[in-house]
């Protein structure tokens, strides 16, 4: 028995967005104050010391995908020196790119929250969120100004979302919102993106705005798994609409196995083993990475054997187990 081996979905570039702009009168951090930004994420009328615009932790609940491209011509570059096909953006970009792991997580909701305080300056709600591509630029977006004067736009929320309204004074870690694939987007994520007074961005890793910045490598790490009734084709979009996990199987049913990664290097390998009652083990079919991920997700698909009983599906990330689930075959 042989499985089948899926890369299902990757996301190297992510959308490109189109934001409104502002016009206050901006001091920056490196201007009269001469304060510095400290790993507390305090609050400083005079620049921004940001704390993460959504919520959870890097690797489980999100992945930066693409950072701000510091090449304002026509090469691309990312704030730590990656150049052309190695810097980690897109041509243009003027934000950072957080993504989460699926359709799935969206549906179950994950909140952006605001990285600094502020006054809500526009609000843009009721487009739909399903993107998978680049169709329109019609994004849910939040836009909050700071007392430093700049204006922080988080985009392709999900419909619906928005929790806060113009005018409304939010505070750091207040929900705006939740993430969402509105507009231009091929897939989950928060684009955020700060511009100044004369609406120029800004590259928040650039300027070193975060009070505890993500690391630039991200370490390979499982963000979600899910199993379903195979053949995957049998649906008709199971990525952008993703069908309901199934823990059954009858003997010889087509199961396929789902995880997504966050990262990965070179060599790095991902695989699964599904255990029987008795001890039966099937796998693992490990597959080593040929190349540098930063969001990737698989899916291993084979039919299910005896003994009947509870089945354990261990994920395993370079060998080590991972995550563990449990099926019943009946
Ligand atoms: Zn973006």
């Amino acid at each position: 028995m042989s499985p089948r081996f899926l890369l299902l979905f990757f996301l190297q570039l992510g959308c490109s967005d189109e934001t409104t702009e502002g016009g206050f009168k901006v001091s920056t951090r490196d201007g009269d104050t001469g304060v510095s930004a400290t790993s507390e994420c305090e609050d400083h009328s005079g620049y921004l010391n940001l704390s993460w615009p959504v919520v959870g932790t890097d690797g489980h609940d999100w992945v930066l995908v693409n950072y701000v491209d510091a090449d304002r011509g026509e090469g691309m570059a990312d704030y730590a020196g990656g150049l052309g096909g190695l810097a980690k953006t897109y041509d243009g970009h003027r934000g950072v790119d957080i993504s989460i792991s699926s359709f799935r997580e969206m549906d179950a909701g994950v909140s952006v929250v605001a990285a600094v305080p502020g006054v809500v300056e526009y609000v843009i709600d009721g487009f739909e969120d399903r993107h998978t591509e680049c169709v329109d630029y019609d994004a849910n977006i939040v836009g909050v100004r700071h007392s430093s004067g700049h204006l922080l736009h988080y985009v392709h929320l999900k419909t619906g979302s928005v929790a806060v309204s113009v005018g409304e004074e939010v505070m750091t870690g207040d929900v705006l919102g939740q993430v969402g694939s509105s507009g231009c987007s091929t897939h989950p994520h928060l684009h955020f993106e700060i511009t100044d007074s004369t609406g120029d961005w800004v590259d928040p890793f650039a300027e070193d705005l975060w009070c505890d910045p993500p690391l630039y490598e991200t370490p390979i790490h499982l963000m979600e798994t899910w199993v379903i009734q195979g053949p995957s084709d049998q649906y008709e979009n199971p990525y952008q609409d993703p069908p309901a996990e199934t823990d059954v199987f009858d003997v010889g049913e087509l199961l396929v196995a789902h995880f997504v990664v966050a990262g990965g290097d070179v060599g790095d390998t991902v695989g699964v083993s599904f255990v029987g009652p008795d001890g039966t083990t099937v796998g693992p079919w490990p597959l080593a990475f040929e190349q540098v991920w930063r969001l990737s997700t698989w899916a291993w698909a084979f039919n299910v054997v005896e003994p009947r009983g509870e089945w354990s599906v261990r994920y395993e990330l370079n060998g080590e187990p991972y995550m563990e689930r449990t099926i019943s075959v009946e």
